[in-house]
């Protein structure tokens, strides 16, 4: 490799070869401006969640949280992109802990207002957050500091996070279940999860991966797979949600197969606060009367 250049290190002790390669440090270097950047923005809020409905018959249900990041020179940054990396440096720590409060204080406010008050929302929880030593308390830390119930909060894990420490994910999620928190399995049938975790583990819902749901009518598999996924949830006793549903006919789909709930473009992307509250006012009002509890 012509970008190769191979040098004794010379602080390294002798006969220690090392390899430098300039693509890799300029990605090192990279990586080490995006998570300066990620610091300061979090220090400086520039970062906001969207919500985006969770809709079962027609109505909304509840929200997932979605982390936006505004960078002030690069704009718009996806999560895709910057919670891996949250993840890999233990910013994800205090970015995760952000976010908790910030759901839970908005769970306090829309509890004020009856047409807000019966919604749920869910927050994505990356597996580096659940397994620190204080996830649990930190959860009954931003539930009690909002004065919410936490039966209004619902958290999002992946199957990788189900199978780093299978123990201490039982063990953490009894605690929060307790306290009514519920949980769902995200980007359900991507990862390797056994099924027998399904059944340790105290779900509340699986979601269907949107890799599933975009060729739901196109693809005989995914079609299999979609309808597996909620015959395998109802079975067990779960709610199955479906994501990435964008047209008609995939929700006639879902619907037809019994999934409980969706949430994709069909209805709505995620939504700054206020465009999210006054979509769940215009769906959710039937004949412009309130809706109902
Ligand atoms: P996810 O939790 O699986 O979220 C679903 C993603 O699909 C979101 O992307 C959402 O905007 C997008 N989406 C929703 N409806 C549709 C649709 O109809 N079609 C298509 N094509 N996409 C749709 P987003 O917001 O870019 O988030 C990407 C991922 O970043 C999330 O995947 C989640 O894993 C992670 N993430 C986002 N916010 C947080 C957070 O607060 N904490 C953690 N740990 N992870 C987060
Ligand atoms: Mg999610
Ligand atoms: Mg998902
Ligand atoms: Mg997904």
């Amino acid at each position: 490799r012509a970008d190769l250049a191979l040098y004794q290190a010379k602080d390294a002790g002798r006969d220690t070869l090392r390899f430098y390669d300039p693509k890799m440090q300029a990605a090192v270097s990279a990586r080490a401006a995006l998570e300066l950047d990620m610091r300061t923005g979090l220090a400086q809020g520039q970062f906001e969640l969207y919500y985006q409905p969770q809709i079962d018959h027609g109505r909304i249900i509840g929200a997932e949280a979605l982390l936006r990041w505004r960078h002030p020179r690069d704009g718009f940054v996806s999560p895709a992109h910057f919670i891996p990396l949250a993840e890999e440096t233990g910013l994800i720590l205090p970015l995760g802990e952000w976010v908790l409060k910030t759901a839970c204080q908005r769970l306090a406010s829309w509890a004020l207002q009856p047409a807000l008050a019966p919604l749920s929302l869910a927050v994505n929880v990356s597996p580096r957050q659940f397994h620190q030593s204080g996830f649990v308390a930190q959860v009954l830390a931003a539930l009690a500091g909002a004065g919410v119930d936490g039966r209004q909060l619902k958290l999002e894990m992946t199957e990788g996070l189900l199978l780093e420490d299978v123990e201490d994910t039982i063990d953490k999620m009894g605690q929060l279940k307790g306290y009514g928190v519920g949980f769902s399995l995200d980007d359900f049938g991507t990862g390797y999860s056994s099924l027998s975790y399904l059944k340790r583990l105290p779900l509340d819902q699986l979601k269907i991966d949107q890799s599933f749901v975009r060729d739901v009518l196109t693809d005989p598999n995914d079609a299999a797979i979609a309808r597996t996924v909620v015959a395998l949830g109802t079975s067990l006793g779960l709610r199955v949600i479906a994501e990435g549903v964008e047209t008609e006919a995939q929700r006639e789909f879902l619907e037809r197969h019994n999934c409980h709930a969706w949430q994709g473009y069909l209805l709505s992307p995620p939504l700054p606060v206020a465009e999210f509250e006054a979509l769940v006012h215009r769906t959710n009002a039937v004949d412009g009367l309130p809706p109902q509890a």
